[in-house]
């Protein structure tokens, strides 16, 4: 398979949301990292994301979508915490861990009860996920032993032949990860260090952050 970096078009983003309907997996820029996305309903595109990367099945991915109204197709409640954190943070680098609805397959939670769900504020991010028109899930662009990458010739080093597009949105203005927080429960639990600190996060709950 040749692998092509597109720059983001109109044309080209919808090219790239169309493979995604289509079963395919394709890269996409965030202001975090590169990600690597495939339709979070479709199992089978699912397991070639855990394929191309090398990831081991029990590593849930997160489920990326262009909206908060989004949110609630993919969790069972979003708590009085999850409201707080999407209305300070959201779009932006946080992931927020909630209990899973049915909707979303095992596979993309690696058969846990919740989902992580991220809302980027990255433009191209944006367009390419309303055209996709369905949620994403997305690790980082990378084979599993490899750095998140940061700009699409990183991606392109790293995955050529084993993905069809990589849809360039230049440098990632964050470079660090999500910050991952559950806010599934009464208490904010953080996950993953990341773009937002643990204070600010802490300040927008009005609460302590435990570390999990
Ligand atoms: P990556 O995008 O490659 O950094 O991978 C996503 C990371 O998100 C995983 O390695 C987990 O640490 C985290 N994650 C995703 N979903 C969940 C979840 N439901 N519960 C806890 N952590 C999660
Ligand atoms: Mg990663």
């Amino acid at each position: 398979m040749k692998t092509v970096i597109l720059k983001p078009s109109d044309e080209n983003i919808a090219l790239c949301a169309e493979a995604i309907n289509g079963g395919k997996t394709v890269a996409f820029p965030t202001e975090t990292v590169y990600g690597l996305g495939a339709s979070a309903y479709d199992t089978k595109a699912i397991s070639e994301i855990f394929r191309v990367k090398g990831r081991p099945n029990d590593n849930p991915l997160i489920v990326h979508v262009a909206s908060a109204d989004a949110i609630n197709g993919l969790v069972r409640e979003v708590t009085p915490l999850a409201e707080k954190l999407i209305a300070r943070f959201m779009p932006g680098p946080v992931t927020l861990v909630l209990k899973k609805s049915k909707s979303v397959p095992d596979q993309v939670t690696a058969g846990l009860d919740t989902v992580g769900v991220r809302m980027p504020s990255h433009p191209v991010c944006v367009k390419f996920l309303r055209a996709c028109n369905v949620p994403v899930a997305a690790p980082s662009a990378n084979t599993s032993t490899r750095p998140s990458p940061t700009c699409a010739k990183h991606v392109l080093g790293d995955l050529a032949g084993r993905i069809p597009y990589i849809l360039n949105g230049g440098h990632c203005e964050v470079g660090l990860e999500s910050t991952i927080v559950d806010v599934s429960g009464a208490v904010p639990k953080l996950l993953r260090a990341g773009g937002i600190s643990r204070d600010e996060i802490a300040e927008a709950c009005g609460c302590e952050v435990e570390i999990a």
